[in-house]
């Protein structure tokens, strides 16, 4: 999503159902990979249908849950995320009581009446055919299985559900304030991750989220006159009856479904050569003026799909659809709902960075919740490149502001470790500034210390190996060491699992000789410009010693700093004039003051 967040809910609905019966068991061989990694799977197949006059809708689904971890699972959970839209749930109470709240949340929850809050009610669960006993606990279902599901089995999972729309309050609801009737958004019940760390059934307070990879089969009745677009292929022409018509999509290998509909959506296609088909919806109903920047909006999606097919690696689907719905920008899958009433800069920027997360989160499906840098930071990263690459006015650095966020925050005083879960910041404020800016730091960086040719081929590396998977913080790591042969593990562990920062300053300059500090905690290699009295400039570079190796660099290779060592000196070949550390300033030195010492 772009910046801004959050909240959620409470309210027990029990609901319980009686048990047992053997369930049949059908056994798949488990779908490992490489190095020992597993991932659950899931087929979805959906049919429902919606009341627009009261935004209530009947759902039935049929999962079928495939085990492929090696343990025996004795419970699941699901998702019901459109239970924080309730008076006194998660979200609404974290909202009304961090000092710092989304203004697009506020109050807005607790003043839901009974007609305007979401809802999901579960009415019916078997598992292969026998009840199961659940229990709704807020946002979660907690289903207690009639048999465990041993490695490598399939388990079918049917139910019965009613639910209700809330009134938009975040990313997903109805009415919202651009007048789209449906922005649907986490809106079906939804299993819950469990991977080698276990489960992953967070309560929905304010952000991200996680899911199984699969297939879905989805079937969505809704009156006649609405337009309907979102995840996976409209699977031939909508069938009609009594004033309703029949929508069905097909997604594979996704891990969320999500869909708007309005009556009065244009709907229009791009075809990129050798791409994807782009498709935009947007309200007939705009002002000539957003009119025309959704339609200047088409060929420049295009050009962002292709800076990034080039610079991470190649979207994967047939379609890609841009659509005005939600509250703000929220990625999903194939697709993004965007406010729309936007000038072009801000409408272009916001589809860059949603379209920049189909790569990282949804391709690279890394846990939002506990690496929330890992999507918004990465995002930030490249779709800041993107909207550089399609500006007439290059920046010589497109990641300046993400730098300056970073290092304010890292002054604040208020900065929790990247590792901090995303709902647990203490401010709104420093969730942004760690997750947008410091993790998208992370990665400019990165190219600073082992180079950016390096750094570039990490990226794509990366998204080889772990598309479709859900790689952790580590894998970026990791894959940028294979392809440099350096030891990176120093730089993960100070920049995202701690708040030391980065500080080194010029101490004294006599004569020849030039002596550096290490003032912060965080270790990093050294860039270094020296310029002589005579005018002339040499370019040095400092190996941190634990690294065990040097970036390709043009610059002059002098002896290592071991790193516990606070100061290093070093003579230069005549008389200098001055020093500067960093002179790109592509390294996050919290403080520049000390960085360029002038006689
Ligand atoms: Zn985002």
């Amino acid at each position: 999503m772009k910046r801004s967040i959050f909240s959620l809910f409470l309210l027990i609905i029990l609901v319980s159902c009686g048990a047992t019966e053997q369930p049949s068991k059908v056994v798949k061989t488990s779908n490992k990979t490489t190095n020992n990694y597993w991932q659950q799977h899931v087929d979805y197949t959906m049919e429902i249908d919606m009341d627009v006059n009261n935004y209530q809708y009947k759902g039935k689904q049929k999962l079928v849950y495939t085990n492929n971890s090696p343990d025996v699972i004795n419970h699941v959970y699901y998702h019901l995320f459109f239970n924080a839209f309730q008076p006194g749930s998660e979200m609404d109470v974290r909202s009304r009581t961090i000092s710092d709240p989304d203004p697009r949340v506020g109050d807005r929850i607790s003043k839901l009446q009974p007609n305007e809050i979401g809802y999901i009610k579960v009415n019916s669960l078997t598992q292969n055919g026998t009840s199961v006993s659940y229990e709704t606990v807020g946002t979660v279902l907690e289903v207690q299985l009639s048999q465990p599901i041993q490695p490598g089995e399939s388990v079918t999972f049917d139910m019965g559900f009613d639910a209700q729309v809330p009134v938009q309050i975040r990313r997903s609801g109805r009415n919202n304030k651009e007048g789209v009737a449906l922005s649907m958004s986490q809106w079906y019940p939804k299993l819950a991750e469990y991977d080698d760390e276990g489960w992953h059934a967070d309560p929905y307070i304010g952000r991200e989220f996680h899911g199984v990879w699969g297939d879905f089969d989805v079937k969505l009745t809704i009156d006649e006159d609405y337009i309907v677009g979102g995840t996976g292929y409209l699977q031939g022409e909508p069938t009609e009856k009594s004033g309703k018509k029949t929508h069905h999509f097909k997604a594979p290998k996704v891990h969320d479904f999500t869909w708007a509909a309005d009556p009065d959506y244009i709907h229009d296609t791009f075809q990129m050569p050798n791409g994807p088909t782009l498709n935009f919806y947007y309200k007939r109903t705009l002002d000539q003026q957003y009119l025309d920047n959704w339609k200047k909006l088409q060929a420049d999606t295009a050009l962002l799909m292709e800076f990034f097919n080039e610079h991470i690696g190649n979207y994967p689907y047939d379609q890609y659809s841009v659509i005005q719905g939600g509250d703000g920008g929220m990625e999903y899958a194939m697709s993004t709902l965007i406010t729309g009433k936007r000038s072009y800069g801000s409408l272009l920027g916001v589809t860059a960075h949603e379209l920049a997360h189909t790569w990282f989160q949804f391709l690279l499906a890394s846990n939002e919740s506990k690496h929330e840098w890992m999507d918004e930071g990465y995002t930030t990263y490249i779709s800041n490149l993107a909207m550089n690459a399609l500006s007439e006015n290059k920046k010589s650095n497109p990641l300046s502001g993400a730098y300056r966020g970073y290092i304010a925050l890292a002054n604040s005083g208020v900065e929790q470790p990247l590792t901090t879960h995303s709902d647990r910041y203490a401010f709104n404020r420093a969730y942004g500034a760690a997750a947008y800016s410091k993790g998208a730091v992370f990665l400019a960086q990165l190219g600073y210390v082992i180079g950016e040719e390096n750094r570039d081929k990490t990226i794509k590396t990366y998204f080889e190996n772990f598309k479709f998977k859900h790689p952790k913080p580590f894998d970026i790591i990791r894959t940028a060491e294979r392809i440099t042969d350096f030891e990176l593990d120093w730089y993960f562990i100070d920049f995202a699992q701690t708040t030391n920062t980065i500080d080194y300053g010029i101490a004294s300059v006599e004569g020849t000789s030039i002596t550096l500090e290490r003032i912060g905690l965080m270790p990093m290699p050294i860039d270094l410009t020296v310029t002589y009295t005579d005018g002339t400039t040499e370019d040095f570079y400092i190996p941190l010693q634990m690294m065990r190796g040097e970036k390709p660099t043009t610059a002059t290779i002098i002896n290592d700093w071991a790193w516990a060592i606070p100061t290093y000196s070093f003579n230069a070949k005549k008389a200098v004039k001055s020093v500067e550390i960093d002179s790109s300033q592509m390294m996050a030195d919290v403080d520049r003051t000390n960085n360029v010492f002038t006689k």
